[in-house]
């Protein structure tokens, strides 16, 4: 068994004496006030053990990160037909990009870009009677949790300056891929990402992602394929257009989000989040990645 804590003490105090940080996310004014020295990092190893150091415990808006949790739940409801609606191939674009090559005939390239994101949610509205607390008490039993909240102020300013998040839900509506109206989709939307978690807490709703399907009390949430399927595409679309990179440096499946949030695992090994509200310039954090590449490369620990 890994002692990964000396490693990840080592890396947050690198990680404080680093001047270049990265720039906040300032398109969403709610999320651009936040403080750039913040640094955390979490493990939690298939023993249960969670190791943690720096900011760890400091909840921030999980965003993108999110759609990893939509797409969970969407895929154990409706199963395969999913891909009915939603691509699986990763589209090299930014975050925000809106282009009619993010889709073909209203299908978005993957469920982890904003336009596959927003297909997923309408598909999620269209089963659950209530889309927002059922989608939060899902979160919350996965991470045994009834902290883990929506951040209103977050939901309630990313609605009001979402242009293209309305422009590429008005086009998929277009393609009749939509089945709800816009207007109810993307408050669904907004409000998914707007969920607040520390990296202790990403590492334990995350965990089934590594440990198969299962948390850490033992309940059932997805099957063995719908996890591999999940992990794929977190691995070849979960970095924006960064996603190559990514898994030349680090070697994980993850998802990170403009909140400067980051979260990785090796399957049946270990699952690790990192917090550092500076990204680079293509939308993932700065310091969060080179924790991580330093992590998989120190320990010999990746899929590689
Ligand atoms: N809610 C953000 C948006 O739709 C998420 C961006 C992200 O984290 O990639 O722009």
């Amino acid at each position: 068994m890994t002692d990964f804590q000396p490693i990840i003490d080592n890396i947050t105090l690198q990680a404080k004496k680093q001047v270049d940080k990265g720039q906040v996310a300032n398109y969403i004014p709610e999320i651009s006030n936040v403080d750039p020295n913040k640094f955390g990092i979490s493990i939690l190893d298939e023993k249960a053990q969670l190791y943690s150091s720096g900011d760890a415990k400091e909840e921030f808006s999980i965003q993108s990160i999110s759609k990893v949790l939509s797409l969970s739940m969407a895929f154990s409801i409706v199963g395969e037909n999913l891909w009915k609606r939603v691509g699986v191939e990763p589209s090299g674009d930014p975050f925000n990009h809106l282009s009619l090559l993010e889709m073909e005939n209203g299908i978005p390239r993957n469920p982890l870009i904003n336009a596959g994101a927003i297909v997923v949610c309408d598909i999620l509205i269209s089963n659950l009677k209530n889309p927002k607390s059922e989608f939060l008490e899902y979160v919350q039993s996965i991470a045994n949790d009834p902290s883990i909240n929506y951040d209103e102020k977050v939901a309630k300013s990313e609605k009001e300056t979402g242009f293209r998040n309305y422009a590429a839900a008005y086009l998929i509506k277009s393609f009749k891929n939509l089945e709800n109206d816009v207007e109810t989709v993307l408050d669904f939307y907004c409000y998914s990402c707007s969920i607040r978690m520390s990296c202790e807490q990403l590492v334990k709703v995350f965990y089934i992602f590594m440990n198969r399907g299962n948390c850490l009390q033992n309940n059932n949430y997805l099957k063995l394929p719908q996890v591999k399927r999940i992990n794929a595409i977190m691995l070849s679309c979960g970095f924006y257009d960064e996603a190559g990179e990514f898994a030349f440096e680090v070697g994980l499946p993850g998802k990170s989000g403009v909140g400067g949030g980051i979260v990785a695992l090796l399957p049946n090994k270990f699952c690790v989040a990192t917090w550092s509200p500076g990204l680079n310039k293509k939308g993932n954090s700065k310091l969060g990645m080179s924790a991580l590449e330093k992590l998989t490369t120190e320990t010999g620990l990746s899929i590689f």
